[in-house]
């Protein structure tokens, strides 16, 4: 029989690890914050707030790490330290005037010619009904598109949820 590949969990920066949308004097508990100079802020320092938990939450889950996010190769070397994670792989995304489906966001049509069949979670806070439906026509794997509320960012039912998708793939 053949066995599935291990699969992809593709991980949004702002959103998810960073819950920029949180108001500033009710951050969720476990996050400090942290300076950046990503290569999109044109040499600004910009304020994240990370949970160095998340890290080993997510070296513990059944996929292979990717970013999938705006940060790029920058979320290497600001984000991925903190938490503790390896350099990881990143999904290259297209510039404003690739094509992509109306109402898609601009990563899915690149998460769906990156992963290539692969199966994948993806998790981010900016997913719609256009993105589920051209990831159900275009990605021929499975795949869960996992919403995460960018006010609280990745909490333990995330997790859990994650982690049950992988089991029903076998892993
Ligand atoms: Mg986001």
């Amino acid at each position: 029989m053949n066995q599935l590949p291990r699969p992809v969990l593709l991980l949004d920066v702002d959103g998810p690890l960073n819950p920029c949308h949180a108001r500033p004097e009710v951050r969720p508990a476990g996050y400090r914050p942290h300076r950046a100079e990503p290569v999109w802020a044109c040499g600004a320092s910009v304020e994240v707030w990370l949970d160095e938990a998340h890290g080993e939450r997510l070296r513990a889950l059944p996929f292979d790490l990717v970013w999938a996010t705006t940060w790029q190769d920058c979320a290497n070397r600001w984000i991925g330290p903190v938490l503790g994670l390896p350099p990881l792989p990143f999904v290259a995304l297209p510039g404003p005037a690739v094509w992509r489906p109306d109402d898609t966001s601009p990563k899915t049509w690149a998460i769906v010619s990156w992963a290539a069949g692969r199966p994948f979670a993806w998790v981010d806070d900016d997913i719609g009904e256009a993105d589920r439906a051209y990831v159900a026509a275009q990605h021929p794997g499975p795949a869960l598109l996992h919403r995460v509320h960018p006010g609280r960012g990745l909490v333990e039912t995330d997790f859990e949820v994650l982690a049950t998708w992988a089991r029903r793939l076998g892993r």
